[in-house]
């Protein structure tokens, strides 16, 4: 299925949210769930985005290697999912929640406006940028 949640398949999720910067180039397809059973849900139902090589897998803003930016396209990918196809069914499927009470009550068609929306309320900064590695051994 096509994602749900980014539609240019070649600008960056990431290098356009972190950096403003849209440009389009070379992308990897994320699942945003991951592991053997979620990447066939991620499949199914959408939950996927464009990263650059960078940002996916080789630097400490890539999704593979840092908590909070995993973190970020897991709270906007329920966000989006949750707008076409209610929270019962987020939680039927995939049995987790990344979520507060005031997150659950956004709705958002795609998962730039799911992060304007959940970054809202902090400062400018928006995400702090840690290099907290995940475990390089978790299935792409
Ligand atoms: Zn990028
Ligand atoms: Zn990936």
């Amino acid at each position: 299925m096509r994602s749900i949640l980014q539609s240019e398949k070649r600008v960056c999720f990431l290098c356009r949210v972190l950096h403003g910067d849209d440009h389009e180039q070379p992308t990897h397809c994320h699942h945003v769930m991951y592991g053997i059973a979620d990447r066939k849900l991620s499949e199914q139902y959408g939950l996927k985005v464009y990263l650059c090589p960078k940002h996916h897998e080789f630097s400490e803003e890539a999704v593979h290697r840092n908590k909070d930016i995993n973190l970020m396209l897991r709270k906007a990918a329920q966000v989006v999912f949750i707008t076409k196809n209610g929270n019962e069914k987020w939680k039927r499927l995939f049995n987790r929640n990344f979520l507060d009470d005031e997150e659950l009550a956004i709705r958002a068609d795609n998962a730039f406006e799911a992060v304007g929306a959940l970054t809202k309320p902090k400062e400018a900064g928006a995400f702090e940028i840690t290099d907290d590695p995940i475990g390089a051994d978790m299935p792409f």
